[in-house]
């Protein structure tokens, strides 16, 4: 039987008597609307740890006026059904008055990290994310917490925040789960029309083909690589193939995030990021790639 708590106060609790009888804790913050991706977070912490708990909330304030906080899709009944099966005994679903009651007004502002990629495009996003998951790491006290690779700058920002503040929790990188077109699961995929749908999986077409270009530039020391020129082409790929627009499409340092703008910013990368956004019809997707110069992929290994 899975538990729906909505209290912290019932959470707190709750975590005193899983404390007490010395299990470990895993932590899986989430939005809902569950697909596999977070399945593979829940599985994954359910293995390591003694016990696991899985939050719903769609934080406000991660969005900014005009985002589609109003329309993101929900479904709870959905996801009790989904993280019981995946064998998930407690779901934090807090209302928003409850994470935010009046007279809240502490933020925890995220560092440079943040400023580029979809903190760029999305001003204070990273702040709104920090907040909600320092609160929910101070009222679940997670000894692991489990995170998606597909949401890589989020991933570095939790991990530079939680190092910052020395807070105890183990942050967990996970792979990226994708459906098998290559598309990396969202629960904004749900907004897709079906033919917004099909032309969707050329952003990680894009994404791979960049990758194996940077791989193949590497033989021979970047000589005669033109980033720019690159990154122009891939993006005339994705308005080719149905993206109405393209946010971002950058390469940087996997570790650092410092946008790699030339052939000898990629000479000193051991490790690349290459980030993506895109527009396709209304709906904002954003995919990446992480890899080793020497080909090893890091995706999911800690
Ligand atoms: P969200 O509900 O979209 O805020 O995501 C909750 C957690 O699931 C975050 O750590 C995400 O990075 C992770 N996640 C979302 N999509 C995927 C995916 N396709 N594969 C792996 N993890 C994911």
């Amino acid at each position: 039987m899975i538990k729906v708590i909505t209290t912290i106060r019932e959470a707190v609790e709750t975590i005193n008597d899983i404390k007490k009888s010395g299990l470990s804790v895993g932590f899986v913050p989430t939005m809902g609307y569950f697909h596999d991706g977070h399945i593979e977070l829940m599985k994954r912490s359910i293995k390591e740890c003694g016990e696991t708990f899985v939050s719903i909330f769609v934080n406000p304030i991660q969005f900014a006026p005009g985002e589609d906080l109003a329309r993101y899709p929900r479904d709870l009944e959905r996801d009790k059904t989904m993280a019981a099966s995946a064998g998930v005994k407690y779901l934090f679903c807090p209302g928003v008055s409850e994470m935010y009651p009046e007279g809240f007004q502490t933020r925890i502002s995220a560092g440079p990290l943040a400023s580029d990629f979809c903190g760029a495009s999305r001003p204070g996003h990273f702040d709104g994310v920090c907040t909600v998951v320092a609160k929910l790491f101070n009222i679940i006290t997670p000894d692991r917490a489990y995170f998606g690779m597909k949401d890589y700058q989020q991933l570095v920002v939790i991990e530079k925040m939680t190092e910052d503040l020395n807070m105890k929790v183990k942050i967990v990188r996970c792979e990226t789960v994708r459906e098998k077109d290559g598309l990396a699961m969202s629960s904004r995929n749900s907004y897709l029309s079906p033919e917004e749908r099909k032309a969707a999986p050329a952003l990680k077409i894009a994404l791979e083909k960049l990758e194996l270009e940077i791989i193949e530039a590497r033989a021979s020391d970047f000589k005669g690589f033109d980033i720019e020129k690159a990154l122009e082409s891939h993006k005339a790929f994705l308005t080719g193939s149905g993206f109405k627009g393209v946010d971002y499409l950058k390469v940087a340092s996997a570790d650092t995030l410092a946008e790699a703008r030339n052939a000898g910013d990629l000479r000193s990368v051991d490790r690349v990021f290459i980030a993506a956004a895109a527009f396709i019809g209304r709906t904002r997707l954003i995919d990446n790639a992480v890899f080793d110069l020497d080909k090893k992929k890091v995706n999911g290994h800690e």
